[in-house]
């Protein structure tokens, strides 16, 4: 607190006087007002009885010899008194403050002081002239003019003191210039009196002062407080609140103005817990009541005044008046907006946004619930996982709007087919997932075979049709499996199986699966290692030429060579080193293999690699493939690549480049599988492949399948028309083999002639020279690093 500064002490200053009273500068202005306003209201009161006495006075000297004396004495007291009136009545319109008001005070002092010094001359002048009745008039007059004046200005203390000092010195000393006892005695009385009232005007304003300290300071609380309330009343929507002890609500008998519009549903006379809609909230509210405990942002929701729901956080603690209850007060906020928000949140991270089904994390919590829950025992429940199976084709070829109009349908039709009590979910891609309930004793599986047929129906999106169907995953909940995620994984796991088998199909989980899942898992790992650890090897089987069953070439086949499982064949793990994307590696160790055991053979035996699609886009393939040929010096029109119809599906302008690019290099290139892929023909228009390799399947069926037969018979004739030889794979009888020679089949491959084996032991069928008797490098080809590279390389060859 800013304490007084003493100024210079004048006699009527108030710090002066009261320098013990420390008043803190900010509280000075209302103090010196409050003064000014108490001492005017008795200005005129005083200026009065200042007549008054004049007039009594003047009337007791009427006959004395002190009477002319008296008179001017008396018309200088007027005269005075007058312009006192005059200045006050001047004074009295104008606002006093600052400076002024402290120069007013001094004024008010100073004309204390002239009319206390006129009264004081009045008995130092006349006393020792007039009777003693006229001598107990002036001593009585002056006498109550000191007491009623102190106690009248008491409020300026400055002014006090200057009227009675002078009045009571006057006094005493013209008492004290009688003759007498009585007078000296009446002298040292005054003196007491003077003494007295001193003590009394300062008790007297120190109480006042105190006094306005205390009020100004409750002032300033009330205004803080009232600012606060007004603070908090405009920036948030939010309400006080009280009861009383029986629960109802009371007018807040609050002093200061808050600003707050009291809320439209709290009505006074109401029962609060009974205002809200019932809920948890409302239960917890009533249990604090009931207990009489505080309780903390409550949310409850409730009617506002105009009819809307809304939300409300409320908090209250009880009221005690010693140890009696007196009711709860507290604070109620709006949080309607907030809550809109939190619920919009709430549901965005709970459903999926395109389609508004449940998403992945809903649908998990929602299984848990139902997996908790004890089943009827004539009812099965089961979780479906369920993929689209050509999703990715309708979003690359009607784009991704249509993508998400599809999946919408899909969510729609899936809903239609659910019960009321099944769940739809949408996990996330084109991945959906159902749990269902239906009767025990094949209802479920009729619902799965109804879902396949539905969902294999065309789609309608925007004027175009969308094939689409799904397959789907089951996993039908028993009594032995309690955990959610397991359940998940098994569904998955049945969709995976779902998925090999072919599209459009289901699939329900059983325990071989999990076996199965986590001996990918194991390869996954040991393929990784497999091509450090050098365990794999590449196998050759011979391609003969069908007339004179001589050896034209060898077509490389990968092996593995398991530490544990021994041989391991590529069907096994191709797909799997596709999925974990190791085959770009793996095959390009085996074109740098298997271009490296060619070279053992005699320059007319051609070599064929296998390429994987990926492997095929891969940004490496060009170098690979020229370097290993440079590396051991193989013409490159003795190398080979069989690609399946799959590479061909994908990015179609990217995979003519790249064929023209290997072609351009003098590689040939195979069509391997004929006839298993894609059915679309035209890209056999687009790209002239060097030779097409009729697939085993049509193969193995000749003996005995007349449709096999036609396949094989308008495959060759095909083949013969675009000029490109023929291979038939697979052979494994003397029949097929002539069937196939007969109808123009260029080359035979199959078990007939020789299984796939390693290099040495075709020796007896073509001359294959030791491993370490292999010619030098001689740089037939520059070694390159890049596609860049090779691109250079046959621009410069073609010219
Ligand atoms: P493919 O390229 O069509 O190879 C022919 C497959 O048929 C080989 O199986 C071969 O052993 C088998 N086969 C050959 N003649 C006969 C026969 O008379 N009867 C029967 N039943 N089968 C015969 P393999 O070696 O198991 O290879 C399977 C597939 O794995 C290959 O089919 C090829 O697609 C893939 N593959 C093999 N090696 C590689 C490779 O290095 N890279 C890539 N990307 N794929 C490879
Ligand atoms: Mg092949
Ligand atoms: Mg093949």
């Amino acid at each position: 607190m800013e304490q007084q500064t003493p100024s210079p002490a004048t006699f009527w200053s108030l710090s002066g006087l009261l320098r013990d009273i420390p008043v803190p500068e900010k509280y000075r202005p209302g103090l010196l007002k409050k003064q000014i306003d108490t001492v005017s209201s008795m200005v005129f009161v005083l200026l009065f009885a200042n007549l008054l006495n004049l007039a009594v006075v003047l009337q007791s000297f009427r006959q004395s010899e002190a009477g002319s004396l008296l008179a001017i004495w008396g018309f200088c007291i007027i005269f005075i008194t007058g312009l006192a009136a005059l200045r006050h009545i001047r004074i009295r319109r104008a606002s006093i403050h600052g400076r002024l008001a402290q120069a007013h005070v001094d004024a008010m002092s100073r004309a204390a002081l002239i009319i206390g010094l006129f009264w004081a001359a009045a008995p130092l002048l006349v006393m020792r002239l007039a009777d003693v009745q006229a001598q107990m008039v002036l001593a009585i007059v002056l006498t109550g003019m000191m007491f009623a004046g102190s106690f009248l200005l008491s409020r300026l203390p400055g002014a006090a003191l200057s009227l009675m000092t002078p009045i009571g010195v006057g006094l005493g000393l013209s008492m004290l210039l009688q003759e007498g006892a009585a007078y000296q005695l009446l002298t040292v009385l005054i003196a007491v009196y003077l003494g007295v009232l001193f003590f009394a005007v300062r008790w007297s304003h120190r109480l006042f002062v105190e006094q306005h300290l205390s009020e100004a300071a409750v002032q300033d609380q009330t205004q803080v407080i009232g600012l606060l309330l007004r603070d908090f009343g405009q920036s948030t929507s939010d309400w006080l609140w009280q009861t009383n002890a029986d629960g109802l609500l009371e007018e807040i008998p609050l002093v200061f103005d808050t600003g707050c519009e009291p809320a439209g549903f709290m009505r006074t006379g109401a029962l609060l817990s009974s205002m809200f809609e019932p809920c948890e909230g409302r239960k917890e509210l009533e249990a604090a009541l009931r207990r009489l405990e505080g309780f903390q942002d409550i949310v409850l929701k409730v009617e506002d005044g105009a009819g809307e729901m809304c939300w409300v956080s409320l908090t209250g603690k009880p009221i005690f008046e010693g140890h009696e209850f007196r009711g709860f007060r507290g604070v109620a906020a709006d949080i309607t907006k907030s809550k809109q928000i939190e619920d919009r949140m709430a549901r965005m991270a709970h459903y999926d946004s395109l389609t508004g089904l449940p998403n992945r994390v809903s649908m998990q919590v929602h299984l848990e619930k139902v997996m908790r829950r004890p089943h009827a025992p004539d009812k099965v429940r089961a979780l479906l996982w369920l993929d689209l199976d050509n999703f990715k084709w309708v979003n690359d070829t009607l784009g991704h709007p249509a993508g998400d109009e599809l999946l919408r349908q899909v969510s729609l039709r899936l809903s239609s087919m659910a019960g009321t009590a099944d769940m739809v979910a949408r996990p996330g891609g084109d991945e959906f997932a159902m749990i269902v309930e239906r009767p025990a004793g094949g209802a479920l599986e009729e619902f799965f075979g109804q879902l396949t047929e539905a969902m294999r129906a065309p789609y309608d999106i925007w004027g175009s049709t969308a094939h689409c169907s799904a397959s789907f995953g089951v996993r039908v909940f028993d009594a032995y499996t309690s955990d959610p995620c397991e359940v998940l994984k098994h569904a998955d796991l049945a969709l995976y199986d779902a998925k090999r088998t072919g599209k459009a199909q289901w699939c329900m989980f059983t325990q071989k699966m999990e076996a199965s899942a986590r001996a990918r898992v194991q390869v996954e790992a040991e393929l990784e290692r497999a091509i450090d650890n050098d365990e794999l090897r590449v196998f050759f089987q011979p391609l003969v030429d069908a007339r004179s069953h001589s050896i034209v070439g060898v077509e490389s086949l990968l092996r593995w060579r398991h530490p544990v499982r021994g041989l391991v064949f590529p069907d096994e793990f191709i797909g799997l080193a596709e999925d974990y994307g190791l085959i770009t590696r793996m095959g390009e160790w085996v074109i740098r293999a298997a271009l490296a055991q060619a070279a053992r053979l005699p320059d007319h035996v051609n070599v064929a690699v296998n390429i994987s699609p990926l492997q095929f886009h891969s940004a490496t393939l060009m170098a690979t493939i020229v370097n290993a040929l440079a590396a051991n010096n193989i013409a490159p029109s003795r190398l080979e690549l069989e690609i399946t119809e799959s590479v061909l599906m994908t990015d179609t302008e990217f995979t003519l480049r790249r064929l023209h690019q290997i072609k351009d290099l003098g590689v040939r290139i195979s069509l391997d599988d004929f006839g298993t892929g894609y059915s679309s023909l035209s890209y056999l228009r687009a790209f002239p492949f060097d030779k097409i390799k009729i697939d085993q399947s049509f193969v193995k069926d000749i003996d005995s399948c007349p449709e096999s037969r036609a396949i094989a018979v308008a495959t060759l004739t095909l083949a013969r028309s675009l000029g490109m030889r023929c291979t038939a794979e697979g052979v494994e009888t003397l029949y097929q083999a002539d069937f196939l020679r007969d109808h123009g089949c260029d080359e035979l491959q199959g078990f007939f002639i020789s299984r796939a084996q390693p290099l040495d032991n075709l020796a007896h069928l073509v001359e294959v020279r030791p491993a370490d008797d292999l010619p030098r490098a001689v740089v037939a080809m520059p070694e390159v690093s890049s596609d860049a590279n090779v691109l250079a390389f046959t621009s410069e060859k073609r010219a």
